[in-house]
């Protein structure tokens, strides 16, 4: 059995990824972690998650939860997931990550923290984005240059971070296999007299609104035709049981960085 602790167990993640840790085979709840001074503290997980009393009381303590535990899955925010990453390194425990909104620097430096760890870091845990990943590599490569690539994102409006982790994932996708460096070639921002589109600028628009779980579409915009690959997501369930495939994946893994495409054997 693999004990996995789980940090933002009180956010809209966090009752998801309690209750998808209590049905997958081979996986326990062994603590539930929250910040210092949450309303939830002492609270029963699987009563706060809504899947029935588990004895595992809501901690604020993760050094002391992570005693008991193999694997954290931590879906919070850049900056708690770099802190609890250096926790997992000293004490020797796996991660999965869910979190989004890191800058390139904060990716590197989440690398730097973890060399002795196995760390899978996915901004996407659904079979079906990271398979959309799939799809769009391989309709980059058919269509190379002659296609003008858009990417348009939706969540829900109290999403704090732009344009999602898995939008960006999706321009970086497409553009290494344009051979593009991605960085280079993203616009967030179009507005007034700001002239006609660049051959090789990827547009990157964000809508936020009402409860959107989140809605990807990938648009190449060709002359008198136009491919659109999109993926929706109708409830947080499906990131919840990727975490724990990722957690069952991960526990023979050694040290180094992975991602759901390495847990679906997509590569
Ligand atoms: P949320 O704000 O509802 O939950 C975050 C929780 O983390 C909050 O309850 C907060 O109190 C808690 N927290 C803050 N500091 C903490 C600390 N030091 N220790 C423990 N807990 C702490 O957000 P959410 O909608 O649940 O999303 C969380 C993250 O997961 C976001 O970055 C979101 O973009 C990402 N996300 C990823 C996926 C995926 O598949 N990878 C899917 C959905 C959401």
């Amino acid at each position: 059995m693999l004990n996995i602790a789980v940090t933002g167990a009180a956010g809209r993640m966090g009752g998801f990824l309690i209750k998808a840790v209590t049905e997958a085979e081979g996986l326990s709840l062994a603590a539930a972690v929250e910040r210092d001074g949450h309303a939830m503290i002492g609270q029963d997980a699987g009563l706060a998650a809504g899947c029935g009393e588990l004895g595992v009381a809501i901690s604020a303590d993760l050094e002391q939860a992570l005693a008991g535990a193999d694997i954290l899955i931590d879906f919070t925010f850049p900056e708690v997931t770099l802190a609890n990453a250096a926790i997992c390194e000293k004490l020797g425990k796996k991660m999965v990550i869910g979190s989004t909104g890191f800058t390139p620097q904060q990716r590197d430096e989440l690398e730097r923290l973890t060399p002795g760890i196995a760390v899978l870091l996915a901004p996407n845990m659904s079979v079906g984005v990271n398979a959309c990943f799939k799809l769009l590599k391989e309709a980059a490569q058919i269509l190379g240059d002659g296609f003008d690539v858009e990417i348009v994102e939706l969540h829900h409006n109290k999403k704090k971070d732009a344009p999602s982790g898995t939008a960006v994932r999706m321009g970086e996708v497409v553009a290494a296999a344009l051979g593009r460096d991605y960085n280079q070639v993203a616009n967030y921002h179009r507005e007034g007299m700001c002239g006609e589109r660049s051959h090789d600028e990827i547009g990157m628009q964000t809508v936020r609104g009402g409860d959107i779980v989140g809605e990807h579409t990938v648009y190449f915009i060709g002359m008198g035709e136009r491919i659109e690959i999109t993926h929706r997501a109708m409830s947080r369930e499906m990131f919840s049981r990727g975490a724990a495939r990722a957690c069952q994946w991960l526990a023979g893994k050694s040290a180094g960085m992975y991602d759901m495409q390495d847990v679906l054997g997509l590569r």
